[in-house]
């Protein structure tokens, strides 16, 4: 229901638990976090309240990194539970993804992931997009290039943020039927299904369109349509008064 990402130079976990918190008011039944550290990627979920994950966070503490994405979810497939809550990772643990939507033709690809021998651990609509990812990393290493050509396989409504270990200063996100925005910080860069998530930091954004993807660094954003050209990207100011 709600998606936040984060690459620059501040602590990506509170970036991420802050902004998860502004989105709070969509309502969600569980919330989960993943951080890129020390050339690994860690991972917490829980069902029920961001203070449950804060709880397990506190117990179990992730290394710090600035690259970071969470999410809050509203249950479609699978009931509300920790392993079914995101971030969704491949059987490695290299790629986590989160999601908001509905991927239509989940089932087929979950089979054929089967056959190809990776083991799929809930029952959600979301893994197998970490698992395509984790595929076609391994043959292009570049995460923009295996998200454009893992949204040309799936079918539904989606926003799919998503970061990779062996790339540890990107985030990548997509979208299609569902929203996703950029904010442009200095030296960092924030995604999220809605300004508000990181209103608190910078109000220059860019709107993304319909069937596009979006590499951030902390330098800079590109975009481009799923099929990899180079996408026109509507910047805005957002000059309504989100701290209310
Ligand atoms: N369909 C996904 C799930 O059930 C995402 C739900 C959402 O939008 O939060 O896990």
């Amino acid at each position: 229901c709600g998606i936040v990402g984060y690459v620059g130079s501040q602590s990506a976990l509170d970036v991420v638990m802050a902004g998860l918190k502004r989105l709070e008011y969509r309502g969600y039944d569980s919330a989960g976090v993943a951080v890129l550290a020390d050339g690994g990627l860690a991972a917490a979920k829980r069902a029920g309240k961001l203070v449950n994950l804060e709880k397990e966070l506190g117990a179990r503490p992730l290394p710090a990194g600035t690259t970071g994405i969470g999410h809050t979810r509203w249950a479609t497939h699978g009931g509300p539970t920790d392993a079914n809550a995101h971030p969704h990772l491949d059987n490695a643990g290299r790629v986590a993804v989160v999601h908001n939507g509905i991927i239509e033709n989940f089932a087929a690809l979950r089979a054929e992931l089967t056959e190809r021998g990776h083991e799929l651990t809930s029952e959600t609509d979301t893994e197998v997009v970490a698992h395509l990812l984790a595929e076609e990393f391994s043959s292009c290493a570049d995460l923009a290039e295996a998200m454009r050509l893992v949204c040309r396989r799936l079918e539904g409504a989606f926003t799919l943020v998503a970061v990779h270990a062996d790339e540890p200063d990107v985030v990548v996100g997509a979208r299609r039927n569902s929203p996703l925005v950029v904010g442009v910080g200095e030296d960092e860069a924030f995604l999220a299904s809605d300004v508000a998530a990181f209103i608190a930091h910078t109000r220059d954004a860019i709107e993304l369109g319909q069937d596009q993807v979006v590499e951030l660094r902390r330098d800079g954003v590109t975009v481009t349509g799923f099929d990899g050209r180079p996408a026109d990207v509507r910047a805005y100011h957002v000059d309504w008064d989100a701290s209310a």
